[in-house]
């Protein structure tokens, strides 16, 4: 079987010049990891040990990646898949521990606390991490795996799935691992012989479309203004998740009086709020946060984000294996998208492993099914719960409101309802990976 999967961007012409070349030569790698967000840096780490040859193609410079200004929220079953990484250490103390979480609804005065011993641990169940406080560490382990070679920046630009193995063609700049060019035409095609190829290239996945791996899903009515934010006063360590009618609002405590904000609202609001002069935008922000943390300031730009939930009809082909929002995107109420994809890596990674201990051949179906079967199902729960969360929120329908106030009562008064939610939010429940 031969499937040339061009990629959207380029000619026909262009992809044919480009798979002229190594076709007789061995194999470059293992697998060919296309992506090196946190998604595709932890399934490249959590490859490290086991045998695997691996090479990570990244079409943004290093300094890009790492210089993203964003934060999430991280399960704690995210923290035991870096534990086992080895590189915990190096993230924990960069990064905040939620003592409590507090949900409320809108401006109704009843409020639920989450805590960890809702899940009977002493130990922290959620934490928020800003992103290089977890690339950082995953790259640095990476750039000491002799079995890894970077091609950063390089972009694929198409890629050829045979029977047995898969040719993947990229342009990269200024040669694999130079670093940054001065001149964009400075460009080197490489072409690379590999075994699987693993698409970690985020929500628009170039690979996945190429691929014409069928997506089901919808966009949502809701837009996301993600910013973060210095306070007067401490944040005490509180997370608050509090749902507005417009949509949900998140407040991620970060180290220092510093917090990222997740605010929901729909399209044309969302513009109109992050467009508002920076005055303006604050008085708004003080009427949705409270005056508890005293005065605050932006400390970065106010980025728009459309919402959309999208689950991928298989993670698998032959040869092919989609991780993170390559698979799945889903509605950033509860912090599970970046936490999905880290569980994905880890899954993957212990899969490829044990086929590869066994002799088998990584890139083939029956082995990648497993991958398949084991993360789809899981993922389709969260994306279920976040989406049936945003919408039992949103409405203002009486018999829902009544609903959603008894759902509330039972979170307050009852210890299993409470350590469903965590254990959910937490990444407690399904197969784990470590
Ligand atoms: C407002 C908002 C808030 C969120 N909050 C949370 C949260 O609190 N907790 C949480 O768990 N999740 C959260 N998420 C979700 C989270 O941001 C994503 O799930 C996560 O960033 C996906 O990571 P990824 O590595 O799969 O993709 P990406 O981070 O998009 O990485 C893809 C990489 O692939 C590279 N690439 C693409 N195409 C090519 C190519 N052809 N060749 C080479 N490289 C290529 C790109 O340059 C990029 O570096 C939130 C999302 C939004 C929108």
């Amino acid at each position: 079987m031969v499937l040339d999967t061009q990629l959207p961007s380029r000619s026909s012409h262009e992809a044919s010049s480009a798979s002229q070349g190594p076709y007789e030569s061995g194999f470059d790698a293992d697998i060919v990891i296309v992506g090196a967000g946190i998604v595709g840096a932890t399934l490249a780490c959590a490859l490290r040990n086991s045998g695997l040859r691996v090479i990570l193609v990244e079409a943004k410079p290093k300094t890009v990646g790492l210089g993203q200004r964003r934060a999430y929220a991280i399960s704690l079953m995210s923290s035991r898949i870096f534990q086992s990484l080895g590189i915990w250490d190096d993230i924990r103390p960069e990064i905040t521990a939620c003592d409590r979480i507090r949900l409320s609804d809108g401006a109704h005065p009843s409020l639920v606390w989450l805590r960890p011993e809702d899940l009977r641990r002493s130990e922290d169940v959620v934490y928020v991490a800003e992103h290089n406080a977890m690339l950082r560490p995953l790259y640095d382990r990476l750039e000491q795996t002799p079995t890894l070679t970077w091609h950063c920046p390089a972009q694929v630009e198409s890629v050829e799935y045979h029977a047995d193995c898969a040719f993947v063609h990229l342009s990269s700049i200024n040669g694999p691992s130079n670093g940054p060019s001065n001149d964009p035409n400075d460009v080197t095609p490489i072409h690379l012989k590999t075994r699987l190829v693993v698409a970690a290239d985020g929500a628009q996945s170039p690979l996945r479309q190429a691929a014409q791996i069928r997506t089901r899903g919808w966009k949502y009515w809701q837009s996301c203004i993600g910013f973060t934010v210095r306070t007067e006063k401490p944040h005490n360590n509180i997370a608050y998740e509090r749902f507005w009618p417009s949509g949900p609002f998140a407040i991620l405590p970060l180290p220092g009086n510093r917090a990222q904000v997740v605010w929901t609202a729909p399209h044309e609001e969302a513009r109109r709020i992050a467009a508002l002069p920076e005055a303006e935008f604050l008085d708004l922000l003080t009427q949705r946060y409270g005056t508890q943390m005293g005065r605050i300031e932006l400390e970065t730009p106010r980025i728009v984000f459309p919402v959309r939930l999208m689950q991928s009809d298989r993670y698998s082909l032959h040869r092919l294996a989609l991780v993170g929002d390559a698979a799945h995107n889903c509605h950033p109420v509860g912090g599970q998208g970046m936490n999905m994809g880290i569980r994905d890596a880890a899954a993957l990674a212990q899969v490829l492993a044990r086929a590869h201990a066994k002799g088998q051949d990584i890139g083939q179906t029956q082995v990648l099914r497993r991958y398949d079967r084991w993360r789809k199902p899981e993922n389709l729960l969260i994306l279920a719960f976040t989406d049936v969360l945003d919408r039992f929120f949103s409405t203002q329908w009486l018999p829902v409101v009544a609903l959603r106030r008894l759902g509330l009562w039972m979170l307050r008064r009852i210890p299993l309802a409470r350590a469903i939610a965590l254990g959910l939010m937490a990444g407690q429940l399904g197969r784990k990976p470590v």
